[in-house]
């Protein structure tokens, strides 16, 4: 695992950062995740010796008492204030806006389900996809100009096919999206309106993902969550790195995580361990990571529960589509981050993800899509059968916008009168409303 410092000899030379400052070193390059191997930046994502995953590193030591909290919070309001933790050489690119989004703290809720401190932390808001998937994509298409890439693409289930083909946009960069067919028309027309090519493959998303590895391999492109992943994911530090910083420095008891591929639960954790290597924490991590996923695709959660480090892929049934991926290429490292941060996972049916999205509506005035509502009901799960403890603080981690899935709803919502525009009209209407609710 230390062995690390191979790689520091390989980024001297290599795309070093121009900007001149004590940050320069910043940037270790790539290493590999199973055998610590060392790689210069560059667009891999595995490792050529036991093709492990590869992921960034950085030189802790460098950025010692250089990030603190002072240098963070004179940053701009956006996910940039962490800049220097993420793989950014030069200049943002894009997304210039993204994150920083609302952390609120969720009295009715809390009340509703019988805990003290429960927090949202609120992505589907103030994004410009509405989605988290906007982190992430930020860091990969400035990564992409970085290398010179003239075309970005991603295999989607969705969230992420809005946001590559918007910020590709705003990157003035060629994209192409490959989704599964029987994908959410909001989903559909939120990526259209960008004017990508949109490839919609009949198949699940694990094929349509293992079709993309193959047009990797062959075309010169910048596929976000493919070749560029190791860039990629750590875009999603930065929600773990805004839930500490917006609970005042202070890590949560519990933090309450949806699953598709696996990747943002990972880094939160990663998020987090990396504040209290630069002394940003006082005490002790006292975290829990849990795993939120559907029961008719929650192969992460299975391993949780059976307390078995290998994955059974399944083939993906629920009305989530964003976390339906069935072999998730980070499934062995979400499980061991809910192993070594003491955390468990919850399944949520198809009817509770409904119930979730509606409670938190209800209670909270948010609209989630359907992973917020497996979120909110696997939370529910954790505090009835006491692996939530009731007296704890819980962070739910809401991660896209209700507006995008609203087929889930229709059958579930409808208009209560309706009335011809007259007073007397109203009256009657609503001495009905009132003996129906007597
Ligand atoms: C992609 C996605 C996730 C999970 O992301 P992974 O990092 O692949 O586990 C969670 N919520 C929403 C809304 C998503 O679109
Ligand atoms: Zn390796």
């Amino acid at each position: 695992m230390r062995n690390v410092l191979l790689s520091v000899q390989y980024n001297s030379g290599l795309n070093s950062p121009t900007d001149g400052d004590a940050l320069m070193e910043k940037l270790r390059g790539l290493k590999c995740r199973e055998c610590g191997r060392g790689y210069p930046s560059a667009p891999v994502h595995v490792c050529e010796f036991c093709f492990g995953p590869l992921e960034v590193d950085y030189h802790y030591e460098a950025l010692k008492g250089v990030v603190t909290r002072q240098s963070i919070a004179a940053g701009p309001p956006s996910m940039w204030r962490y800049k220097d933790l993420l793989p950014i050489d030069g200049d943002v690119a894009v997304g210039h806006h993204v994150g920083f989004t609302p952390m609120v703290r969720a009295r009715n809720l809390a009340d509703e389900l019988g805990c003290r401190e429960i927090w949202i932390k609120n992505d589907s808001v103030s994004h410009p996809t509405w989605s988290f998937k906007d982190r992430v994509v930020a860091v990969a298409v400035t990564k992409a100009l970085e290398f010179g890439f003239d075309t970005v693409a991603c295999a989607s289930t969705g969230n992420l096919a809005n946001s590559v083909a918007a910020h590709a946009a705003e990157a003035r960069l060629k994209s192409y999206i490959f989704i599964p067919a029987d994908l959410e028309q909001g989903k559909i027309l939120a990526t259209l309106v960008y004017n990508p090519t949109l490839v919609a493959v009949e198949g699940t998303y694990d094929e349509v993902n293992r079709l993309c590895s193959e047009i990797a391999d062959k075309y010169r492109w910048a596929f976000v969550n493919v070749n560029f992943r190791p860039y990629y994911s750590e875009g999603s530090k930065s929600y773990g790195f805004e839930i500490v910083e917006q609970l005042g420095w202070r890590t949560p008891d519990h933090i309450v995580v949806p699953c598709a591929g696996g990747s943002l639960i990972t880094k939160i954790w990663k998020a987090i361990k990396e504040f209290k290597t630069l002394g940003l924490i006082e005490g002790p991590v006292r975290t829990h990571m849990h795993a939120a996923q559907a029961e008719g695709c929650g192969p992460i959660v299975t391993m949780i529960k059976n307390d078995t480090d290998v994955l059974k892929p399944v083939r993906p049934k629920t009305i989530a589509k964003s976390l339906a991926i069935g072999n998730p290429a980070d499934g062995f490292y979400a499980y061991r981050t809910t192993k070594d941060s003491g955390g468990f996972g919850a399944h949520a049916t198809d009817e509770e993800i409904i119930e979730g999205m509606l409670l938190l509506a209800r209670t909270e005035g948010i609209f989630t899509e359907t992973a917020g509502g497996v979120t909110v009901a696997a939370t529910r799960k954790l505090i009835e059968t006491g692996v939530i403890p009731r007296d704890q603080s819980v962070v739910i981690s809401i991660t896209g916008n209700g507006l995008k899935t609203p087929d889930a709803l229709y059958d579930r919502l409808e208009t209560h009168v309706k009335i011809r525009p007259t007073l007397s009209a109203f009256d009657r209407a609503l001495t009905d409303l009132k003996s129906q609710t007597n």
